[in-house]
């Protein structure tokens, strides 16, 4: 893509109404506009990352064995009324009237939607297990939206719901995505760490708050120090076999949220906690037949027996994971994406595009890169270097690729990885040799 062509609406001025890094980063690089309080546009730059990112979740969900399904956003209050949740549902639901005077509701969860989808097909215990999820728009209409889209009205959401015939049968589902997690989190460099947690308006009885530790989080978190040096993807996890003994040791580590801790029984004494703040990113909820028993999603046993269906729900905070992202990775010059997420893997910066030879170059550099697979951002237009190298820090892909007019009359390159500053003056071919395999 070249620059010159991009819609890339950078902002050189901090906007005034971002308090935290994430949210100023995404206005300043022209990744969101907002609509209004809490409800954005995403434009080309982030609607690219938040692909990523969704893609991440979506492979790590498939493999663990779950089917995606699109659900709708805009639901009958029936199905609400079924599981008494249009009653106990507060303010955060946005209600709605048809033109026939029917109410319906803007999905800020979907336990009742997909509970009618699987009470009308599946009967019975042979159908099951299943699990079904879905990457789709949500509204809840918080009583007060702040940092950007870490906490919007409207947000993108991955959730899934699981289906069992039995409580062991529950466990290993809950098992499998509470490793999907760790995986989806852990591919985007992230340390989500799974904190036992209150299952709130969803409900039930076992839950897990993944959380990563930041000091713009909202919840006040504590752990054992030595989360800080786990690394799941060193870990070969088989869905197929008997999870329990591998969840077991990886909850074996403290980690609670505040509502959850308790200095009088946590095993570590307060100087041995870290005690910090974080930013949740998932959770994960057990809540057997809370929403089957009274919306009638049963199944009938071998023997005729019917029996109401063992569930869980499992949430990914899809949009607000593109801010948490940020917030770990960022310096005072603008954002640095890890490779999986980024929205381009190379800047190449033209820096005097008037000089023949450098545009020479330039171009044909882009062309050889675009040929090899790589995903280019090239700043093509008449601006000034200061300003070419600021906007490149600020949108932050992981690499750059320069082309000045003194490397270009010997017709080498320079290579800058943004997170480390680390620079190397290359030949074309040798440039082109490392930004083609692919990390
Ligand atoms: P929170 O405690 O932050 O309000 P929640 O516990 O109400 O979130 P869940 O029902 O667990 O949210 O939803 C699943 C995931 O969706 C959360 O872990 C979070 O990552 C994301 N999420 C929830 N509310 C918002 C929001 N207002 N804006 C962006 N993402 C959100
Ligand atoms: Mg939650």
């Amino acid at each position: 893509m070249r620059l010159s062509q991009y819609f890339l609406p950078v902002m050189r001025e901090n906007p005034s109404e971002a308090q935290v890094a994430s949210h100023r980063l995404m206005l300043r690089a022209g990744m969101i506009r907002q609509s209004s309080a809490g409800i954005y546009s995403w434009l080309p730059l982030g609607l690219r990352v938040l692909k990523r990112v969704e893609r991440i979740v979506r492979e790590e969900q498939d493999r663990a064995g779950a089917q995606e399904i699109l659900m709708p956003t805009i639901q009958p209050a029936e199905l609400w009324r079924e599981s008494g949740r249009w009653e106990d549902y507060g303010k955060e639901m946005l209600r709605i009237r048809d033109r026939h005077d029917r109410e319906m509701l803007y999905g800020p969860t979907n336990e009742e939607q997909v509970t009618e989808i699987v009470r009308a097909s599946i009967k019975s215990y042979r159908d099951l297990p299943k699990n079904l999820y879905h990457i789709q728009w949500k509204f809840r209409d918080e009583l007060r939206p702040r940092f950007g889209v870490m906490r919007g009205r409207e947000f993108l959401m991955k959730d899934a719901y699981s289906f069992d015939l039995d409580q062991k049968g529950a466990k290993h589902s809950y098992n499998k995505m509470f490793f999907a997690y760790l995986r989806t989190f852990a591919r985007m460099g992230l340390n989500a760490i799974p904190m036992r947690a209150e299952t709130g308006p969803i409900g039930g009885d076992l839950s897990h708050e993944f959380i990563v530790l930041s000091e713009t989080g909202e919840s006040e978190v504590f752990c054992d120090p030595l989360w800080l040096e786990t690394d799941i993807l060193s870990s070969e996890v088989d869905y197929a076999s008997d999870l329990e003994p591998l969840f077991r040791q990886w909850t074996a580590l403290y980690a609670a949220t505040d509502e959850k801790h308790d200095p009088a029984t946590s095993p570590l004494p307060p100087d041995k906690l870290v005690t910090a703040r974080g930013i949740e990113v998932g959770q994960t909820f057990y809540f057997g037949t809370k929403y089957s028993r009274p919306m009638g999603a049963f199944v009938t046993l071998a023997d005729g027996e019917s029996i109401p269906i063992e569930m869980g729900s499992y949430g990914i905070g899809v949009s607000r994971l593109v801010g948490a992202l940020i917030e770990a990775n960022h310096d005072e010059d603008g954002i640095i994406w890890p490779q999986s997420v980024a929205p381009f893997a190379l800047g190449l910066i033209d820096l005097r595009p008037s000089d023949a030879r450098c545009r020479a170059l330039a171009e044909d550099l882009y062309g050889k890169l675009l040929a090899a697979g790589v995903e280019v951002l090239y700043d093509d237009r008449e601006e000034s270097p200061g300003a070419k190298f600021a906007t490149m820090d600020l949108i932050g892909l992981p690499r750059q690729a320069i082309v000045g007019p003194r490397g270009a009359a010997a017709e080498r390159v320079e290579l800058k990885d943004r997170r480390t500053g680390a620079r190397s003056e290359l030949s074309l071919e040798a440039a082109i040799g490392q930004l083609a395999l692919r990390p």
